[in-house]
C-alpha cells in the first residue's frame, strides 16, 4: 500500500509517514472513516515536512525552510498551493512597515491550491461539502470572533481585534499558515470558496489580492452607472479598480500612474484615459477637469500607496465627490492636507478601505466567473517563481519590473 501521510491525534509534533496499516492501528476511528489521512500515490511531494519560503525578519533574506505537517483537527484541511501571490504588501512586511507582525512568518496572503487531506466534513456557503481535490481559495483573515462590538454591532468584521491574517499575522511557530509553501494549512474556521466550472484558477490569482481589495473600493465609493472615477495608482489595485469601475459602468475611468507599459496595460482592462505621472501634478488636475466638464471625478479611488496621494485626490474629485484609500495599508508616513479648502469648503467624503472580507472574495470568483471574463488579467501576471526563487520575486515587485509576481512551488 502506498505510504500515506497521517497526522496524529495526539498532537501536532508527531506528523510521520505510515503505511495505510500503520495508520489503522494509530486512529482507527479516523481510519475507518477515511477522514484523517490521505493518500495520493501520483503526489511525490507529499511528506511530513511542508516547504516554505520564510521572510525571517525584515530586510533578511528569504529563507527555504521544512516545517512540520500540522496535526488535522476535525473541520480542517491542507490545501497543496498552486499558486500564492506576491504582494505590494510582502515589499511592506520585508521593509517592516506593518505592526505586530511575528517574524518569521511565510508571506502569501492569497493563494489558490487543492484541497489535499482534510478531516471531518467542510462545507461552503451554500452547504456543498468540500471533497479532496476541489480547487479552492479562502478568506485569508480569520478567526474573526464573532461576539465582539466590531463582528456584532458595527459589522465590520476586518476591523475585529481578533483577527489573523495568513500570510501576514500568524508566524511560522504558528504553523504552515501561508501561501509561499508547497501547502498551506486550512485550520477549523477558515473561509474556503470552490472555484466554480470556467474559472480559471490561474486568472484568479492573476487578479489576486488587488482584485478583491478593489471590489471592496469600488463598493466603498458606491460606484455605479454613469458615475466619473479616476483612479490613482497603475499597479494590481489600481489596474482592477479601473476595470471594475468601468465593469459597473462608471465613464471615464482615468488612471494616473506609471510607467506606461502599466498605464497601456490598463487600458486593455477598460480605463478610457491614462496620464502618466511624468505629467505634473497640477495638468493633470486639469485634464482630469478637462474630462468633466471642469468639475473634477465623482469618485477617487487612491490605489498608489503613496501618501501624497492623497491630496492628489482632494485635487481631483469633485465638490460633494467621494475619495477611496485603499493603497495605504502600511503606513508610509504623514502628509499635509488643507483642511477647509480641500474638504470641507468641498464638502467631501472621505473612507477608508481596510482589508476585505468574505463577501469581497466571493464577488471577485463571480466577477471572473462572468462579467470580467473576457478581461486580459494575466496579462498582469509577468512571471511565475518556484519557492527557491521567492527572494526573486520579491525583489521584481519591489523594483516594479514586474506588474504581478506568483509563485508557483
Ligand atoms: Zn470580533
Ligand atoms: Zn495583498
Amino acid at each position: 500500500m502506498a505510504a500515506s501521510t497521517v497526522s496524529s491525534r495526539r498532537g501536532a509534533d508527531s506528523p510521520r509517514l505510515v503505511s495505510g496499516i500503520e495508520a489503522a492501528v494509530a486512529a482507527p476511528d479516523a481510519y475507518l472513516s477515511g477522514a484523517a489521512f490521505h493518500i495520493d500515490p501520483t503526489d511525490t511531494r507529499l511528506t511530513d515536512k511542508v516547504r516554505a519560503a520564510v521572510m525571517t525578519a525584515p530586510r533578511a533574506p528569504i529563507e527555504l525552510r521544512e516545517i512540520p505537517w500540522p496535526a488535522l483537527e476535525p473541520g480542517s484541511a491542507m490545501l497543496r498551493t498552486r499558486f500564492s501571490e506576491v504582494c505590494g504588501t510582502d515589499v511592506h512586511l520585508h521593509h517592516g512597515k506593518l505592526a505586530g507582525v511575528p517574524y518569521p512568518i511565510i508571506p502569501g496572503h492569497v493563494s489558490v491550491g487543492e484541497i489535499a487531506a482534510m478531516r471531518g466534513e467542510l462545507r461552503d456557503v451554500h452547504g456543498v461539502p468540500f471533497k479532496e481535490g476541489d480547487m479552492v481559495t479562502f478568506l485569508d483573515e480569520h478567526e474573526t470572533c464573532g461576539k465582539c462590538y466590531e463582528c456584532l454591532v458595527t459589522k465590520q468584521t476586518t476591523r475585529c481585534a481578533k483577527r489573523k491574517v495568513y500570510g501576514i499575522t500568524y508566524g511560522v511557530a504558528d504553523g504552515p499558515l501561508g501561501g509561499w509553501a508547497d501547502h498551506i494549512w486550512m485550520k477549523p474556521g477558515v473561509k474556503l470558496l470552490r472555484f466554480p466550472k470556467g474559472v480559471d484558477p490561474a486568472l484568479f490569482i492573476a487578479g489576486g489580492c488587488g482584485l478583491v481589495t478593489s471590489i471592496h473600493a469600488v463598493e466603498r465609493g458606491e460606484v455605479s452607472l454613469g458615475k466619473s472615477v479616476a483612479v490613482l495608482g497603475a499597479g494590481p489595485v489600481g489596474i482592477a479598480a479601473a476595470a471594475l469601475a468601468r465593469l459597473a459602468g462608471a465613464h471615464p475611468v482615468i488612471v494616473i500612474g506609471a510607467p506606461q507599459g502599466r498605464l497601456d496595460f490598463v487600458a486593455t482592462m477598460g480605463a478610457t484615459h491614462g496620464i502618466s505621472l511624468d505629467v505634473p501634478h497640477e495638468e493633470r488636475a486639469a485634464q482630469v477637469r478637462a474630462l468633466t466638464n471642469g468639475r473634477g471625478v465623482d469618485v477617487v479611488i487612491e490605489a498608489a500607496g503613496d501618501p501624497r496621494a492623497l491630496p492628489q485626490a482632494l485635487d481631483l474629485v469633485r465638490d460633494g465627490g467621494r475619495v477611496v484609500i485603499a493603497g495605504q495599508y502600511t503606513d508610509s508616513g504623514d502628509v499635509s492636507v488643507n483642511p477647509h479648502s480641500q474638504v470641507n469648503r468641498k464638502h467631501v467624503e472621505i473612507r477608508g478601505c481596510w482589508g476585505c472580507d468574505f463577501s469581497h472574495f466571493y464577488r471577485a470568483v463571480a466577477v471572473l466567473g462572468e462579467q470580467g471574463k473576457s478581461l486580459p488579467w494575466a496579462g498582469a501576471v509577468s512571471e511565475r517563481y518556484t519557492l527557491e526563487r521567492a527572494g526573486e520575486a520579491l525583489a521584481a515587485v519591489e523594483r516594479r519590473d514586474v506588474i504581478k509576481a506568483v509563485i508557483a512551488p
